[in-house]
């Protein structure tokens, strides 16, 4: 997502107080005190998922992540608005997660519409590929499970290539989300699946497990 630099970038996320994580190691029992589940979202982009979970399933405790601080800005300035307790966000690359996460702390993660990353040579940074898978292993509860969707089929197909690779399995999957009754159940849109839904790309989503 490109974005412009924002003017006092840093002081507003700053003015988001207590639903930005600090830097260093976050575990999740400390930062929500109820111990309730906690499911992680990577690369939230400007929230809109996050905010439509948070108020969906109040019982549950969300994180949502981003790489880039002015995007996650803009998320974090919808949380505060709505003032949804139950959301935290931090800004920092999914690659450094296990240094960010305490170890099995997280019930369930979510990939929206994940960059595709197309050259051939760039595919371990595909947040679906098995370098990420592994990361993912280390925070996820024994289990937890992954849920990714996107309208990128080739990004797609990759990711149900690279779990043959892996020690996870797929648990369910469809190439048109929208059009699938069960897998739509309590389906909550993100940005791009609204802009892509609506040019008419079906979506496709695995969830998966190990
Ligand atoms: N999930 C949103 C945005 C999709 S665009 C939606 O579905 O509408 C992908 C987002 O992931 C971008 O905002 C990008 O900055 C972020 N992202 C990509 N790689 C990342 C990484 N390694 N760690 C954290 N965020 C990442």
């Amino acid at each position: 997502m490109r974005m412009r630099k924002k003017k006092h970038g840093a002081e507003r996320l700053q003015a988001c107080g207590e639903y930005v994580l600090d830097g260093g190691l976050c575990d999740p029992k400390s930062v929500f005190e109820n111990g309730r589940p906690v499911h992680l979202e990577i690369g939230c982009g400007k929230g809109d998922f996050i905010c439509g979970m948070a108020a969906a399933e109040p019982d549950i405790n969300f994180i949502a992540i981003e790489r880039i601080p002015d995007v996650l800005t803009i998320a974090a300035e919808k949380v505060k608005a709505a003032g949804y307790g139950n959301v935290r966000l931090a800004a920092f690359n999914a690659a450094y997660l296990a240094e960010r996460i305490a170890p099995h702390s997280i019930s369930r993660i979510y990939l929206n519409f994940s960059d595709p990353w197309p050259k051939d040579r760039h595919a371990k940074r595909r947040l679906p590929s098995r370098q990420f898978l592994e990361r993912y292993d280390q925070i996820l509860k024994k289990d937890g499970i992954i849920e990714f969707k996107t309208d990128n089929r080739g990004l797609f197909d990759f990711a149900v290539e690279e779990i043959a690779e892996t020690k996870w399995k797929i648990d369910a999957v469809t190439y048109d989300l929208h059009h699938d009754e069960k897998m739509m159940e309590g389906n909550v849109m993100t940005e791009y699946e609204e802009r892509f839904s609506s040019q008419g790309n079906p979506i496709c989503k695995y969830v998966i497990s190990r």
